[in-house]
């Protein structure tokens, strides 16, 4: 008889057996952390950087997300800002956003790490989320610092955007490329993925390095390493297990099932 689940385990090359061994781990296991990337999103149709639709008008998304396109072009940047949020809002979270949240439901310690901005793993429902490249709904001014959310009480005045404190000039909450990372935040996802027993990469290329670093000090500390991602990345060589196939066919399949009681490792 025609198994649809089998099928696409035979196309994505993930063995039964595997998904058995990861979803009992994530049952079982004391910290789970998870590390997230654009191709997560992907399915939900917000378009990746590197992949198809990394494009806007002419520009390239690496030429506008950066300090330098702000100071030179702040209209133009907040222009492709209001698109990308715009397609952020009318997105959906797919089965493997809602995956991850029925995941931190039932695992002891869990911990998101984004880098993406959509806001999709809240919507899902997800809780203990850090998000180190920050949100597109919010917006930070340059002037008393404040971070603000962005809607109707924002000031817009010939495309540019003010704070309404101190009628300074906003920015995108962005970490842009050049940029640094919130010390405090990253130093808590190390702290995280230091006590993990399991971490899951889904979705990043690795062309950033913050994952690589934080799936570095996972391993050292013993953690099962486990990717999600159609493509080969430069994260691959590092992992325990690495599920080939796209975030929404594969995470559903390794939510646990079985009660914790008739688990064993
Ligand atoms: P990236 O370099 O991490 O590449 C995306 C990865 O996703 C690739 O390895 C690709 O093979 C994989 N992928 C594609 N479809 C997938 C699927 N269905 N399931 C699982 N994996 C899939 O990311 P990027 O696009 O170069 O973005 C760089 C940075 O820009 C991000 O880290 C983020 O901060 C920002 N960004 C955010 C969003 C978002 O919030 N949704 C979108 C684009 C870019
Ligand atoms: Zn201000």
């Amino acid at each position: 008889m025609f198994n649809h689940d089998d099928e696409i385990d035979k196309k994505m090359n993930i063995s039964k057996e595997s998904v058995k061994i990861i979803s009992n781990k994530i049952l079982t296991c004391n910290a789970l952390v998870v590390i997230t990337g654009a191709g997560i999103s992907a399915e939900s149709g917000i378009p990746t950087f590197r992949g198809e639709g990394g494009y806007w008008k002419t520009y390239k998304a690496e030429e506008l997300a950066t300090p330098e396109a702000f100071q030179k072009n702040p209209k133009l940047v907040w222009e492709w800002y209001d698109y990308r949020r715009n397609i952020c809002q009318n997105a959906t979270p797919n089965l493997g956003h809602t995956s991850l949240a029925q995941i931190e439901s039932m695992a002891s310690n869990f911990h998101l790490i984004t880098q993406n901005v959509d806001n999709l793993h809240r919507r899902a429902g997800n809780k203990n989320i850090s998000e180190i490249h920050g949100n597109i709904f919010w917006a930070r001014c340059l002037n008393c610092k404040n971070v603000l959310p962005l809607d109707d009480r924002t000031k817009t005045q010939q495309g540019l955007k003010f704070c309404q404190i101190c009628q300074g000039p906003l920015r995108p909450h962005i970490v842009w490329f050049g940029e640094s990372y919130d010390t405090g935040l990253i130093h808590l996802c190390f702290e995280s993925v230091k006590k993990a027993d399991i971490l899951l990469v889904i979705g990043t290329s690795g062309a950033v390095t913050m994952p690589e670093a934080l799936a570095l000090e996972a391993k050292k500390n013993k953690a099962l390493l486990i990717e999600i991602n159609p493509e080969v990345t430069t994260l691959t060589n590092l992992m325990d297990f690495s599920l080939q196939g796209r975030a929404g066919e594969v995470l559903p399949k390794l939510v646990p099932t079985q009660n914790k009681s008739t688990n064993q490792n």
